[in-house]
Order: structure tokens, then C-alpha cells, then sequence
């Protein structure tokens, strides 16, 4: 059975949540709410580094080139007057393209979680994707109101923040990618005990 108590995640305040001077009250979200710190450091991430990151497979791009094209629609544009394609592979690939640059334009701050289901907890302590949909109390609807119908004819990524880790495979190969293992450290929260026992 997979061990839930001890599941990792990764997360990394984006551009945007740097500048915004948005560290400090995106970590107190997640320690408070009881998830360990094991590792963390500040990033200048390369596109090559990021082309790693976010997957080249058809799954990822079709899934954003999806949600791209719907958000084109509901606001009522042509998408393919915007974007010269109306294939959900093509569109995603674009954002894909807008995505790297924008995360590779300035520092951001790169860190581990673990804790219970840590994975799920974190996404939902993130909230949605799309800010202007994330529900109050969540760090992108507390702190962002963008949406794609407004980035996307400024061809730009929907700036949500932060990045968390999808699933516990996309963790694993996330703080492989991130972190060296001597940059991840055990130590104990003393609440970890009254929540886990000893
Ligand atoms: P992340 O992986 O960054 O935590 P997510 O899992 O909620 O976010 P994904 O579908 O993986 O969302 O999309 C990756 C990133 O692409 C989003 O965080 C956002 O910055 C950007 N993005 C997603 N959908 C759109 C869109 N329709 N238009 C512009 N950018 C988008
Ligand atoms: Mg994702």
C-alpha cells in the first residue's frame, strides 16, 4: 500500500508570485495547514530545463489546447483568428511555448511538500487552475483574477501563481527533476506526532 502519511509533492511559486512579494504567505498556507517543508531554494529555470518539465506528450498538449480552445469559445471568439489553428495539439503547443518563456523570464522559488496525501492536499489548498474560477480561500482565488479569455489575446500563459504537482507520478518525476536527493532533508514537525502518533 502506497504510504499516503509520507507522499511528496512538488511545488514552484511562479514569476508572477515572486514579484508580487507573495513567498512568505504562499508557504504559511502550506505549513499551517500541516505539510512539511523537506526541501526549498530559489530558481532561475532554463527553457531547456522547463522543456523538461512540462511533457511534450500528446495528452498534456491536447488537454491545454482543450481548455485553451473552450475559453476562446465561451468568450464568444474565433479562435482560429486568434491562435491560426483550431487543433486542440496545435493550440496546446502554443501555450506550452508561452508557458516555458514566461516561467524562464525571472527567479522562481522551488520546494518539496510532504505530508497526508500531500499531493491532493496541496492542489487543494491551490485551487483551480483558471484563478478567476478558483473558489475564495484557495491562494489562486485569494490572490489572482486572471483568466485565459484575457491572457490568451495577449498571448500568455493564465499567470495562477504557482505550480503544483497533478498526480503522485508527475510528483516523482518532478523532485527528480528539481531537487538532488541530498537537497531534500527528514527531520520531524512536532505536530506529527498528535496527528500520526509516534
Ligand atoms: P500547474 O501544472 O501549473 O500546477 P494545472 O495543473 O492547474 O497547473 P495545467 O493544465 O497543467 O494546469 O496547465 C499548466 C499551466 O498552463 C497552468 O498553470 C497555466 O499557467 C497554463 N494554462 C492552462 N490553461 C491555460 C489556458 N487556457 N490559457 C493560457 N494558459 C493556460
Ligand atoms: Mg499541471
Amino acid at each position: 500500500m502506497p504510504d499516503v502519511r509520507h507522499e511528496r509533492t512538488l511545488i514552484f511559486i511562479k514569476p508572477d508570485g515572486v514579484q508580487r512579494g507573495l513567498v512568505g504567505e504562499v508557504l504559511r498556507r502550506f505549513e499551517r495547514a500541516g505539510l512539511k517543508i523537506i526541501g526549498l531554494k530559489m530558481v532561475q529555470a532554463t527553457p531547456d530545463f522547463l522543456e523538461k518539465h512540462y511533457p511534450q506528450t500528446e495528452d498534456f498538449l491536447r488537454t491545454l489546447g482543450g481548455k485553451t480552445r473552450e475559453a476562446f469559445a465561451a468568450a464568444g471568439l474565433d479562435v482560429k483568428e486568434q491562435t491560426g489553428s483550431d487543433d486542440p495539439l496545435a493550440i496546446g503547443r502554443a501555450v506550452r511555448g508561452w508557458l516555458i518563456d514566461y516561467v524562464a523570464s525571472s527567479p522562481v522559488v522551488a520546494f518539496v511538500l510532504e505530508g497526508i496525501q500531500a499531493v491532493g492536499t496541496a492542489r487543494k489548498l491551490v485551487g483551480d487552475t483558471l484563478p478567476f474560477r478558483a473558489a475564495p480561500g484557495t491562494i489562486r482565488g485569494d490572490f489572482s483574477i486572471d483568466s485565459p479569455t484575457v491572457a490568451n489575446l495577449q498571448r500568455r500563459p493564465v499567470r495562477n501563481l504557482i505550480h503544483a504537482s497533478g498526480t503522485v507520478e508527475e510528483a516523482d518525476f518532478e523532485i527528480g527533476l528539481w531537487f538532488r536527493p541530498e537537497e531534500l532533508f527528514a527531520y520531524r514537525r512536532v505536530d506529527e506526532v498528535l496527528i500520526q502518533g509516534e
